[in-house]
């Protein structure tokens, strides 16, 4: 299929994307690296009336770091992060979640701005994003916005940012003090790859050996990523052996609104979370040991 008709504006800076997008009403829609809307455009199942290119706006692309937060523009491709030395040593967690998105042509097109706001059910980012409380922040009508991970994701495909907003940069917490390891699972659809259930971790090993601190990400499994709260509660002060570890991921599915489809049921999904849970947590210690 062929996308239906629209007009193209290719803005060079923010202000002009505003202006692009005031002048399109209800009937812009804004480009990145193209990997989930080009596909849509393609279906018909997005017919906007003009599509606004980001790629040539000014200032949208870069890592930079600010103090503890790895700072990241939104039209920064995943492959960028994936080679920048500050990422790999101050927020492993990303490295270890984009390098299972996709294959390297969606990593070289694909942008962490377009990942987070299409917010795809099944997309890894926001699993890393709510795990490691990052902040989203964007610019629009009536100026720029701040907002956490955990109450970005709304819906399937729906954020909280307004219909007139860019996403502008997302910053990172760093996860380098010691006694703290990540680690991202993930059951991979067969046909997609996309994730059918995937589990970010990030967890604080104390003085004592035991869990200090666990953040669990939960992507894949329900309308949108949320944190498996039950489970951070229950591994803290708890030994990071398997036994604990499987004790306190029996709760990781609550609170999660289970999707089923024809590849996995609800129930399979609820499963796929308490294992995969396990499996990055005991990871993430692991690596936290060093
Ligand atoms: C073959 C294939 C396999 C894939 N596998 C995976 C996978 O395993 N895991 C995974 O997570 N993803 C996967 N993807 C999707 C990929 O991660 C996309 O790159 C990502 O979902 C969208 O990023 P993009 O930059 O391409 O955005 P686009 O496709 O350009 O845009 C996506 C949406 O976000 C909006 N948008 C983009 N940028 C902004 C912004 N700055 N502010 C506000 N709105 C914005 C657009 O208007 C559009 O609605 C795959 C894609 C393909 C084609």
């Amino acid at each position: 299929m062929y996308p239906s008709n629209f007009a193209y504006a290719a803005p060079t800076s923010l202000a002009d994307v505003l202006a692009q997008m005031q002048a399109a009403g209800d009937d812009g829609k804004l480009l990145a690296g193209g990997q989930s809307l080009i596909p849509m455009l393609k279906l018909r199942l997005a017919e906007p009336g003009t599509l606004i290119d980001l790629g040539r706006v000014e200032g949208l692309r870069g890592i930079r770091v600010d103090g503890d937060n790895i700072v990241i523009g939104a039209m920064t491709p995943y492959y960028q992060v994936l080679d920048s030395a500050d990422v790999q040593r101050r927020c492993p967690l990303l490295i270890q979640t984009i390098s299972q998105v996709g294959d390297p042509q969606v990593r070289s097109r694909g942008t962490i701005g377009g990942s987070l706001a299409h917010a795809d059910p099944s997309g890894d980012l926001p699993a890393a994003a709510v795990a490691l409380d990052a902040k989203l922040t964007s610019t629009g009508p009536d100026g720029s916005h701040s907002y956490d991970a955990a109450s970005f994701f709304q819906d399937v495909m729906m954020t909280a940012l307004g219909p007139n907003e860019v996403l502008t940069s997302v910053s990172f917490p760093a996860t380098d003090s010691p006694g703290t390891g990540t680690a991202y699972m993930k059951h991979r659809h067969p046909a997609s790859g996309y994730a059918v259930v995937g589990v970010a971790a990030i967890v604080t090993v104390g003085a004592d050996g035991n869990c200090q601190s666990a953040r669990i990400g939960i992507t894949g499994a329900g309308s949108h990523a949320t944190r498996a709260t039950s489970t951070e509660q229950a591994l803290a002060g708890k030994p990071l052996d398997a036994q604990s570890v499987a004790a306190a991921c029996a709760t990781a599915a609550d609170g999660v609104d289970l999707m089923g489809d024809a590849y996995a049921s609800s129930d399979f999904r609820a499963h796929l979370i308490r294992v995969l849970a396990q499996r990055a947590i005991l990871q993430a210690a692991q690596n936290a040991r060093g």
